[in-house]
């Protein structure tokens, strides 16, 4: 029989986008994917005759609802709204819809034979007799400090200690005690209760990954060896198959990146035609940060102090709610221009890092954005907010060495001082050097047999023997 997989996604574009490319990595291997997201998603990627499904054989879309009204903006403010509405419906729906999906369907495809799960979506991995893998979206650094979690809470590390000292490092995760500092722990460490929702959700979603018969990672081998094999003493079948977007185009050069759910201003690559090599300074913290109008003010300040020229993405939902008077992303964009530099709503973002005209980016260390930039050989200034982002850019300034850690703080002095740190002078060229080295690895792992490669053969067997 032949290998159909269900590959489940949280409708987060930090999620979506990478197991989207993962579903295409199995359908360019030959297997038949049903790529399953909310409606809301389903039809922002075209529905039935999604350009994607059009391009790759072997690829189709299914949706289920996420419970949310139709008008509901579904913005990065509402995140935990969005996952607990989609916890509570979907997992219903899911179950019907597998019913069909376990036959032989009347156009031909065969049954499911494995499903890979989105690991926030842990509830969808208990209602099958189908087996199911997870797919981890962020990095396993993270992923080895939330499996410690509850030791933690145990010993009373989390929630930090009244007037604790952030600097102060933890021991409670095996081969990381000389790196991981309080403020290094994951963003939701800080709750001041360890019964917080987010802390809970967190574990709950992490603990059930030994049990799934994979776990997949968006990740380079060589770069994760030392946590990966700490990784395996509990889930000894983990594969790295990463980056994905690198993966992808390895394995098929006429790829075409999917868009994701905001519209992307190309015209941001033209802009970057006009500039000088490794001169622009990109800046963007992802589909879900939230800023406040005086930390993006101080970002503003100290980014026009460097006197590089930058480009910027303001989401139109950047700005929290605690705004003054004035239009602030509008009044910037306007002002932007005058210096000659860009704001834009939404970019082409691993276009733009590849662009020859990108010398450093400044990121909130998202795991995609992270993996973008080392594909790309580009310095990082780190400003990390929530979940794996304060573990991954600890890893890019101290373990990796690919860029500097501005954790915690983003007043225009620091950011002055950050982006100078990797756009001027001695140490930026070594960062550079260093980030140049990390995309000669990435490339090698996914060319012909670099361990991406294999990774994904060995995946691909895994799931055809189920099928057998
Ligand atoms: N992204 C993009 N254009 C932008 C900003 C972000 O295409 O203007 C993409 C980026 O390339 C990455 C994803 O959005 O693939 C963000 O994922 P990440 O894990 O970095 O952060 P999250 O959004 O989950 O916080």
């Amino acid at each position: 029989m032949m290998a159909h997989v269900l590959a489940f996604a949280s409708p987060l574009q930090g999620h979506l986008s990478p197991m989207l490319k993962l579903a295409e990595a199995l359908a360019i291997e030959g297997l038949l994917v049903t790529f399953l997201t909310t409606e809301h998603v389903y039809h922002k990627l075209g529905g039935a005759d999604a350009p994607l499904c059009r391009r790759r054989q072997g690829l189709r879309l299914r949706s289920v609802p996420d419970g949310l009204p139709a008008d509901h903006p579904r913005l990065a403010g509402h995140l935990w709204e969005i996952m607990q509405s989609l916890r509570d419906t979907s997992g219903e729906k899911y179950r019907e819809l597998l019913v069909p999906l376990g036959k032989e369907e009347p156009d031909g495809w065969p049954p499911v034979t494995c499903t890979i799960v989105d690991a926030l979506l842990s509830f969808a991995a208990e209602e099958l007799g189908i087996p199911v893998m997870a797919f981890r979206a962020g990095s396993p650094c993270s992923f080895w400090a939330y499996f410690f979690v509850p030791k933690l809470i145990e010993q009373g590390e989390i929630p930090f200690p009244e007037g604790c000292d952030m600097d102060e490092l933890v021991r409670g995760v095996p081969g990381m005690e000389g790196l991981l500092r309080r403020r290094d722990l994951p963003g939701f460490c800080r709750a001041k209760d360890a019964n917080d929702p987010i802390i809970q959700a967190t574990m709950l979603t992490t603990q059930w990954n030994p049990r799934a018969r994979g776990l997949i990672f968006n990740s380079v081998e060589p770069m994760d060896a030392a946590v990966l094999a700490h990784i395996r003493t509990i889930c000894p079948v983990t594969y790295t198959v990463g980056p994905l977007h690198n993966l992808v185009r390895a394995l098929d050069p006429a790829h075409i990146a999917t868009a994701g759910l905001w519209r992307e201003n190309q015209t941001c690559l033209a802009w970057l035609d006009a500039q000088p090599s490794k001169s622009v300074v990109f800046v963007s913290f992802g589909s879900l940060a939230v800023l406040s109008r005086a930390q993006l003010l101080e970002f503003w300040h100290g980014l026009l102090n460097t006197r590089h020229r930058f480009l910027w993405v303001i989401r139109p939902d950047l700005l929290d709610e605690t705004g003054g008077p004035g239009d602030l992303p509008f009044e910037l964009t306007q002002e932007a221009k005058e210096k000659g530099c860009l704001v834009v709503e939404w970019a082409p973002q691993q276009a733009v890092l590849a662009h020859p005209a990108v010398g450093a980016f400044l990121t909130h260390s998202g795991w995609n954005s992270t993996l973008e930039s080392i594909g790309a050989g580009v310095p990082m200034v780190c400003w990390p907010l929530f979940f794996d982002q304060t573990l991954n850019s600890r890893y890019v300034s101290e373990v990796w060495r690919a860029g500097v850690d501005m954790k915690d703080t983003c007043d225009r002095a620091t950011v002055e001082k950050m982006v100078r740190a990797v756009m001027e002078g001695e140490a930026a060229a070594e960062l550079r050097r260093n980030a140049a080295a990390l995309a000669e690895m990435v490339r090698s792992c996914v060319g012909e047999g670099g361990s991406s490669r294999v990774g994904l053969e060995k995946l691909v067997q895994a799931i055809r023997a189920m099928s057998s």
